[in-house]
């Protein structure tokens, strides 16, 4: 597929307490990696602009939106939440981190792109409506999934394979028909979402320990059936990493080859049922190296799919 990798250096100048999971060097551990692996010449890869408020609104109350501005601090670090900071450049990289999708959603609308892996921080899957949490401010992927609608896109899907349940993306899209969330996580783990269900949200907690079979057979007997049924016209993947085996943020024991996986089955899915594209957003993972690794076999399992 025509995949790019979307990212910006101002994604780096976000960041928090000495020695935060959540690091500047995560993106350099996949921009690494993408060189190692001489995917590099397969992919393309875009800046990603500068986003507007317009588009934090898409997915944010006003009030989210101004406290975070106003939160930037001159020097120094605030807190938005007990594990989320914010930098004197934070807003720069912010900017950045959603700008990325709205790239993403315009090239593949304009049929100049299959797919897009956003590499950007901060992440964005636990920030809901109102709040920022979990090392999110703003929800990327929210962000991007509202300006597709916004183009006209009808029915989109969103995946979320991050170790943790995407509860911001759930909150955001829980009473909106046309989009499908399918999420898979730790559980009991933070944050510590109740698990519901109804016919367009599809929650897959798992135990300590589960490993790719486990994956799997969520994936075949819970989410196929599901995105079959649904057929999108555009999937979003909330990518992170933070399931592998060699992460000690939690407790899963995915490895590269479950990635590689997942992202084969959903790319022949999206081709299957004629989507628009796929666009990916970096969420979690913390291992640098295993982060590096899993997230370029993601890539490629995209670039790979004919
Ligand atoms: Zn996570």
């Amino acid at each position: 597929m025509r995949t790019a990798i979307i990212s910006h250096p101002f994604c780096r100048k976000h960041k928090m307490i000495d020695d935060h999971p959540e690091c500047p060097e995560r993106l350099d551990a996949i921009a690494d990696r993408l060189l190692a692996s001489g995917l590099d010449i397969a992919v393309q890869q875009k800046q990603a602009p500068k986003a507007s408020r317009e588009h934090y609104l898409l997915a944010h109350d006003e009030t989210l939106v101004a406290l975070v501005e106003n939160s930037i601090p001159e020097q120094g670090l605030t807190s938005l939440d007990g594990d989320t900071w914010l930098c004197p450049d934070s807003l720069l990289a912010i900017e950045r981190a959603v700008g990325a999708g709205v790239l993403a959603v315009d090239e593949i609308l304009a049929d100049n792109l299959d797919a897009a892996f956003c590499s950007v921080r901060p992440p964005g899957h636990h920030a809901n409506r109102t709040t920022s949490a979990g090392f999110c401010v703003f929800n990327n992927l929210a962000i991007a999934v509202k300006y597709a609608q916004s183009k006209g896109v009808k029915r989109i899907a969103i995946v979320d394979f991050d170790v943790h349940h995407g509860n911001g993306t759930q909150d955001i899209f829980i009473d909106d028909d046309n989009v499908l969330f399918c999420s898979l996580f730790q559980h009991p783990f933070y944050p510590n979402t109740a698990v519901e269900n109804n016919q367009t949200l599809v929650n897959s907690p798992l135990p300590i320990a589960s490993d790719g079979n486990d994956l799997q057979e969520v994936y075949l007997q819970q989410w196929l059936p599901k995105l079959s049924e649904f057929k999108p016209e555009l999937l979003f993947i909330s990518a992170g990493f933070d399931a592998h085996l060699e992460d000690d943020m939690a407790s899963l024991k995915f490895v590269e080859d479950d990635y590689v996986w997942l992202t084969e089955q959903l790319a022949q899915l999206s081709k299957k049922l004629g989507c628009k594209g796929i666009i990916s957003y970096l969420e979690g993972g913390y291992a640098l190296s295993a982060l590096g690794r899993s997230a370029i076999a993601h890539v490629k399992a995209l670039v790979d799919n004919d």
